[in-house]
Formats: structure tokens, sequence, C-alpha cells
């Protein structure tokens, strides 16, 4: 079994231990900084392999990505800045490498990051794998390097098959794993990995999950990243109106039973997108399988 990845999920049988992150977006204010720190204090019930924390386009959270990124490293946990290279310049990148390397960071999640709207310029990096092997020539291999990966397909890519193709090459740049967009068809997820093993991609593929706190907030997240919420499941969630506490119990089921099956099929690490919220990703993790190992 491959750490994070899925080598034969119908022969599997066992429940290995999961390992799980935890992204958080910067907050913005020091009463969002404080409600963070609840948030870690919580979901470091589960040990964490290690927190990230996104990076927005084009730098516009550089200081508050740092800022949260170094409290992190500070209270003991793994943490992991993520870094997106769309409208900077390759001196911008190499002096927050610079800065991360002497704050003895060592994980990047490391993307292009969405293309803003508006005037902007369009930077030395066309694409994700450019940036990595931009940090592989400036940093050897001091960072572990995770890239973005897209089960249903990046909205961009033209075809699953060009996208895979695009995948590949951040891993042949020097990816060490990757994590995926969220997906709610998990043999989408089955699908993906099985075909870019057949590639020969060898790094793990870690699943990205999302919980579900809003449908409004959900179906917008998905319009743009283009993860499908399937019809049964927006049918339904669209039924439950207001009553979002009858939306999160649903969703906590949903989800955990997800996850479930990731488990079941040999998954052994999970990267959680928390919307800087704990309660409902420990309800989940709760009611998942024992660990075994
Ligand atoms: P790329 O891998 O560069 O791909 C972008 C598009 O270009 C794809 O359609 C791909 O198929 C295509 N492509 C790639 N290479 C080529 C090529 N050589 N020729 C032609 N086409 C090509 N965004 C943020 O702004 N900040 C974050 O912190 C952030 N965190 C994220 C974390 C995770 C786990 C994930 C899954 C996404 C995250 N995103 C974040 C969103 C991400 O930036 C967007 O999905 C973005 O649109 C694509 O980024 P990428 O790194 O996958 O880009």
């Amino acid at each position: 079994m491959q750490a994070g990845g899925l080598t034969n999920h119908k022969e599997n049988t066992v429940h290995p231990s999961t390992a799980y992150s935890f992204e958080f977006f910067p907050p913005k204010t020091a009463e969002g900084m404080a409600n963070l720190r609840q948030v870690r204090q919580e979901l470091a019930a589960f040990s964490p392999e290690f927190f990230s924390v996104t990076f927005g386009a084009g730098g516009s959270t550089r200081d508050r990505t740092m800022d949260s990124v170094l409290e992190i490293q500070a209270e003991g946990h793994g943490a992991a800045p993520h870094i997106s290279c769309i409208s900077s310049s390759k001196a911008d990148i190499r002096e927050l490498l610079s800065a991360y390397q002497a704050h003895g960071i060592k994980r990047l999640v490391t993307l292009r990051g969405d293309i803003p709207s508006g005037e902007v310029s369009a930077g030395d990096f066309k694409y994700a794998s450019e940036l990595v092997s931009f940090i592989r020539a400036e940093t050897n291999d001091w960072f572990h390097i995770e890239v973005a990966a897209y089960p249903e397909c990046h909205p961009e890519s033209g075809s699953p098959a060009r996208d895979l193709q695009h995948f590949k090459r951040k891993i042949d740049a020097g990816a060490n794993s990757a994590i995926t967009q969220y997906f709610y068809n998990v043999d989408a997820y089955f699908r993906f990995v099985e075909s870019a093993q057949a590639l020969g991609v060898t790094a793990p593929i870690i699943p990205g999950i999302m919980p579900i706190y809003n449908f409004t907030q959900l179906s917008r997240f998905s319009n743009v990243c283009g993860a499908e919420i399937p019809r049964w499941l927006r049918l339904r969630l669209e039924d439950y109106g207001d009553d979002l506490v009858s939306l999160r119990a649903f969703g906590v089921d949903v989800v955990t039973d997800l996850c479930a099956r990731l488990i079941d099929a040999g998954v052994d690490k999970m990267h959680f997108y928390t919307l800087n919220q704990a309660g409902i990703i420990s309800q989940i993790i709760r009611q998942l399988p024992p660990h075994k190992g």
C-alpha cells in the first residue's frame, strides 16, 4: 500500500490508519486569528500531518498567509503555506521561498492560482508545473511539494486526457504528492488515480474532502471549480432550504460515507477543506471506521 495513494482498492480489506491534513484560509482580523487558534486546538486532537494555509490570487494574502503559517509552526504543528504563481515574478517567488526556508518551513502546496478578474500582469509563470520546476531549481529538495489534482477535470483543461497529462507534468517537474479538488463522486477519484498510475505516476494522490456547511456556498464553489454536486445530493440539499441544522446533519452523513468508502478502498490520507471551522469535521472523523496500525 502506497501512502496516501491507492494501489488496488478492489482487493484491500484492511483499514489502515488514516493521516489527516486540514486547510485554512488566512483570517483578516484579530478575531479571526483567535477563532482559528481554537479551531486548530480542536483539530489537533486528530494529530494532523500538517495544517495548510491558502494564498490569495496574485499574492493578495501574502503576509497573512505567512503570519498564520508561522503561528501554526510555533505551536509545534506541521505547517504548509500554499503558494501560487499567477501574476508573480520569479523575483517575488524567490523572495517568498527564501523567507519560508529561513523560517524552517519544509512543505508547500504549489498552485497556479485562479486567474484574477480585471487588468493584471501575467507574471513569469503560466502553469503550476513551471512553478514546481522553478522551486526545485532554486531550492533542490528542501521542500515537500504538493500540487493540485482534479478527479472531475479542471474547468480550463479541455479534456480529461489533457488534464491528466498536465497533472503528470507537475509530478514530472518534481512534485512529491498531490491533493485533489473536492468531489462527491467517489468513482471519479478512483478512476483518476487509476488513470494517473497507468501513466506511470507513483506519487500519492490525496483526496480533498469538502464538508457540507451550506448549499448556496457549496454551489458557488462548485460552479467555479468544476466539482460536481450530483443531482440526488443537490436536490436533497435544496430541499432543506433554510434548515441549516438538518442540512448539516445530512451533510455529515454524506461526507462520512464518502470518507468511509475511501478508507475501505485503502486510502490512508485525507485533506479536509475546513473553511476555518472544526465542528463538522470532528463529527465526521469521529464516525469513521476505527484506525488500525
Ligand atoms: P495548473 O496545474 O497550472 O492547471 C491550470 C489549467 O491549465 C488546467 O486546466 C490544466 O489542465 C491546464 N494546463 C496545465 N499545464 C498546461 C500546459 N502546459 N498547456 C496547456 N494547458 C495546461 N487557488 C488559490 O488561488 N490559492 C490557493 O491557496 C489554492 N489552494 C488550492 C488547494 C488545492 C488542494 C486545490 C485543488 C486548489 C487550490 N486552489 C488555490 C485553486 C487553484 O489555484 C485553481 O484550481 C487553479 O485554477 C488551477 O491551479 P493549478 O495549480 O491546478 O494549475
